[in-house]
């Protein structure tokens, strides 16, 4: 606990992935055990704090721009704080263009945020790179029944477009005996679902002696569990043990993303990805194999430097053939620092904008005539809350981690019922319950 310093009231603003919101959460936890407030508006705040993204320039120059607009704040002696990847990445630089931010913070240094907020006196107090970035502060539940947890941190893969290495540092795997802990300590306050997290959850262990489906095991071992699953994977880094997982771990959502890139070796390989579409299409085939329902999901970049039209489209085929339940679509974004930044960025924007368009467009006949193919079948749903737009419903995830809409006469978020699906839209499964609600 800091003593006799200012503690006073945090508003923090996340921007981003999972990752950065459950780090958000946990530094929320870590300054609320040293006597701080969190406040749910920058006005009422003595601090008012970003915690941004990089991964794309779009996301970075929002959270920049959250910051610019609430630079008045400082007349009133509030004080601006910059936390996350952005603040990693560039470090003090930030200063010359934004001299109002007072604190900036990396990853590595949250642990000391209590003190380092403490004793800022709105002068510059900047801080970039650290030993630990894991918080330990457990995360108060606060009625909720889902929880991300991350396993890993950083990433040293070096894809050529990615600023996560950059951003994020080196690669840490967090010890077993922690991430239990917390989701002991999470499931007893009532969470029922737990989703790990890491940029590549598959290189957990690399530093460690436990591996990545050690963990799932001793994690799906938990009571209270009633769903588990995980994000993101590298094809790179698929063993068989972790396809057999599905098949072996009943709690494990039968639900793999597995980001793809591109359809082209030739744009794979500039990419730095460690695979072939031939190597992809194997681990695809072996997952069906072993599991026939599993839900692959998968991400796709639009406009990297020199994709001809020849290679976008082999992305074309790629996701026409492969079938993936749902695919998010990224317009390439130069990064500062990263090798395809040393490449021309030579796709103009006009069409690495339609190329994204033509690959939505084919998943959105994808998504629905998958989707469709489930109608008539049973599942063991998830149940997460009331439906707040129809009465009498209850939005659940399938065993596929599919999102459904089901109609009930009474069911409990947290538990697990079995649905029998009747239609299905592009995003949803709807269904009605056949009873039995299954703890
Ligand atoms: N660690 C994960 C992904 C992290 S970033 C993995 O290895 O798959 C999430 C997604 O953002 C990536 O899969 C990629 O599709 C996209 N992305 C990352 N950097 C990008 C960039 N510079 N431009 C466009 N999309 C990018
Ligand atoms: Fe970025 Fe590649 Fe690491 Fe994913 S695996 S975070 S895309 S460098």
């Amino acid at each position: 606990m800091v003593m006799n310093k200012k503690i006073g009231r945090v508003y923090i603003k996340t921007y981003g992935c999972q990752m950065n919101f459950y780090d958000s959460e946990k530094i929320k936890t870590l300054l609320i055990n040293n006597g701080y407030e969190i406040v749910d508006s920058p006005e009422i705040a003595d601090f008012v704090a970003v915690n941004s993204c990089s991964v794309r320039k779009h996301a970075e120059d929002r959270a920049m721009a959250f910051l610019s607009s609430h630079a008045y704040l400082r007349k009133e002696g509030k004080i601006l704080c910059l936390f996350g990847c952005t603040a990693n990445l560039h470090k003090e630089k930030l200063l010359e263009s934004y001299p109002f931010i007072d604190i900036i913070c990396g990853a590595g240094n949250y642990k000391r945020l209590p003190e380092i907020l403490a004793t800022a006196t709105g002068g510059i107090s900047c801080t970039g790179d650290g030993a630990d970035p894991f918080i330990e502060e457990l995360p108060v539940p606060e009625g909720n029944i889902s929880a991300f947890v991350t396993v890993t941190k950083g990433c040293e893969n070096f894809c050529s477009y990615c600023v996560v290495p950059f951003a994020r540092g080196r690669f840490l795997s967090r010890k077993p005996e922690d991430i239990c802990r917390e989701v002991e300590f999470l499931t007893a306050g009532g969470v029922r679902e737990i989703i790990l997290l890491g940029q590549n959850v598959n290189e957990y262990g690399k530093d460690t002696d436990m591996k990545f489906t050690g963990l799932l095991e001793k994690i799906h071992d938990i009571t209270g569990i009633a769903r588990m699953g995980f994000l993101t994977s590298h094809p790179k880094d698929i063993p068989d043990e972790l396809i057999r997982s599905f098949k072996n771990l009943p709690k494990l959502y039968k639900h793999l993303h597995l980001p793809l890139q591109s359809g082209s070796d030739r744009i794979l390989k500039l990419m730095n990805r460690n695979y072939t579409l031939g190597r992809y299409l194997e681990i695809v085939e072996k997952a069906r194999d072993t599991t026939p329902d599993i839900t692959i999901t998968s991400d796709i970049i639009t406009g990297f430097p020199s994709e001809t039209e020849k290679d976008f489209g082999k992305t074309c085929s790629a996701v026409e053939d492969i079938e993936f339940d749902d695919l998010f679509v990224f317009k390439y974004s130069e990064r500062t620092g990263t090798a395809a930044s040393r490449m021309k960025d030579d796709v103009p924007e006009k069409e690495k904008e339609s190329r994204h368009k033509i690959i939505l467009d084919i998943q959105e006949g994808v998504s629905l005539k998958k989707n469709i193919r489930l109608t008539g079948k049973t599942d063991s749903v998830f149940v997460v809350k009331t439906s707040s737009k129809r009465k009498g419903a209850f939005l659940g995830r399938s065993s596929g981690n599919k999102s459904v809409v089901f109609t009930s006469h009474s069911s409990t978020p947290g538990t697990l019922e079995t649905v029998v699906f009747n239609s299905a839209d592009r995003r949803y499964l709807f269904g009605i319950s056949c009873g039995g609600n299954k703890k």
